[in-house]
């Protein structure tokens, strides 16, 4: 700790000047570029780092479903106007399995909705937010170490085209997703973490295609699963289940579609519009909490403090909920000078992350082949699913789930 901290002068004697800011926030992902908005709204001056470049943040394919709450937070940051406008909004989602589909009127059950709008799209929107109001994110800011947390005189580091600066602020938020350094700069024993690691991947696909159906396709099958979703009238996203040790190589747009189609229902395999595909990638599933999501004058918040599985579509809604969180409670820290706010963030936040958690989990036990799955379990996910879509009050319970739990 001392010898990085001499370091860190002797490079700063040598290289550049300090920043002073009121937070100073690490990744410029959907949970960084959101909070730096709400900041911005609420009056609080903020830097963000980001170690790649704008366009490599782009063109992450990633999340595509925003709960209600997300979207009142773009809102609320004026950052809403297009998703509002091109969104899909879903009133449902289709359960498929034994060969049949079943419909989950969402609208019906809560009185709420989704919206199909793409990460890129948010991320956009966010960025061209922030740069229409002058505040400053340095991209490829490489190197980039918190310090001092557990001070009242929090520090940044960073390196950029071969110089290193500093950041004085008052708080630091880690929304520098999973792989992250904030998390990993936290001493081992003041952190626990919980983690569940599944034993298959997703396969997804992004083409220029109509999608099969309006609304999303969730399908339990005894190939495994897939999920029919989109990104808009007129691009397709697909995925199926597959094996973590697949190789994209394996996986020519043929043999993809093929597969999809033998998991989807009768209906859905014959109206499937297959074209090339524009991005293929595998993703493991994993579900990962890390307790507590406050250090000192530190804070975690999105990726960088837990990870859920893609299938209840909970990562990016997350992420907004946390930084919704954290924005109020600094709030309260500048405007009444009151650390409650603050002070209750990680026990807030890590409430609603855990019922997202289990609701992930839950959803992807339901719905995909473990190694086990077979005879007794998968009699019991046939049941489970049979309940399902015949049970109000089940019904009631996913949907509330799946538009999101209240902040
Ligand atoms: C392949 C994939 C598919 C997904 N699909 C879905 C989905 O369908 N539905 C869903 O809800 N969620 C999905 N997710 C999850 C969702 O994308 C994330 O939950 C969401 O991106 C979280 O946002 P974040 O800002 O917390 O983290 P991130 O989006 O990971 O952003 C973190 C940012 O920090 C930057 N960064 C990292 N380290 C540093 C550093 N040392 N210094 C400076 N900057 C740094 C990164 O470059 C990045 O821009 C998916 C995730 C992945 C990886």
């Amino acid at each position: 700790m001392i010898i990085a901290s001499l370091r860190r002068i002797a490079a700063l004697i040598i290289g550049g000047a300090s920043l002073r800011t009121q937070v100073a926030i690490i990744g410029a992902g959907p949970a960084g570029l959101l909070l730096g908005q709400l900041l911005h709204t609420y009056g609080i001056d903020n830097v963000i780092l980001e170690r790649q470049t704008p366009d490599y943040v782009l063109g992450r394919i990633r999340a595509g479903l925003l709960e209600e709450g997300t979207v009142a937070l773009l809102d609320e940051v004026g950052a809403a106007e297009r998703a509002r406008r091109e969104g899909l909004v879903h009133h449902g989602v289709e359960l498929a399995f034994g060969g049949a589909r079943h419909r989950i009127d969402m609208k019906a059950a809560t009185g709420k909705t989704v919206t199909i709008y793409g990460q890129t799209e948010v991320t956009l929107d966010l960025m061209n937010a922030r740069s229409a109001a002058g505040l400053t994110t340095i991209y490829q800011a490489t190197h980039v170490r918190p310090y001092d947390f557990d001070t009242d005189h929090p520090r940044v580091s960073y390196v950029k085209d071969g110089v290193t600066h500093e950041i004085a602020c008052d708080f630091i938020a880690g929304c520098d997703g999973f792989h992250g350094v904030s998390r990993s700069s936290v001493s081992s024993s003041a952190i626990q973490t919980f983690e569940r690691i599944y034993p298959f991947g997703w396969l997804g696909i992004l083409s220029e295609t109509p999608p099969v159906s309006h609304e999303l396709i969730y399908t339990n099958h005894a190939r495994g699963f897939s999920l029919c979703t989109m990104r808009s009238m007129h691009r397709s996203r697909y995925y199926v289940q597959c094996p973590l040790d697949d190789r994209i190589d394996q996986w020519p747009d043929e043999r993809f579609w093929d597969e999809l189609k033998w998991r989807l229902d009768q209906e859905a395999a014959d109206n499937l519009v297959t074209g090339p595909s524009i991005e293929k990638s595998i993703a493991p599933l994993r579900s990962f909490v890390a307790e507590p999501m406050r250090f000192g004058r530190m804070f975690l918040a999105g990726d960088a403090a837990h990870i859920v599985p893609p299938t209840g579509a909970k990562g990016l809604n997350l992420a907004a909920s946390d930084v919704h969180y954290l924005s109020h409670g600094l709030r309260e820290y500048y405007d009444e000078k009151s650390s409650a706010g603050i002070d209750g963030y990680s026990e807030k936040a890590l409430r609603r992350v855990w019922k997202a958690v289990r609701f992930s989990w839950w959803m992807t036990a339901i719905l995909h082949r473990f190694p086990n799955t077979e005879g007794f379990d998968a009699r019991i996910q046939f049941a489970e699913l049979d309940y399902l879509v015949s049970s109000k009050a089940a019904t009631v319970s996913l949907s509330e789930n799946y538009v999101g739990l209240p902040y």
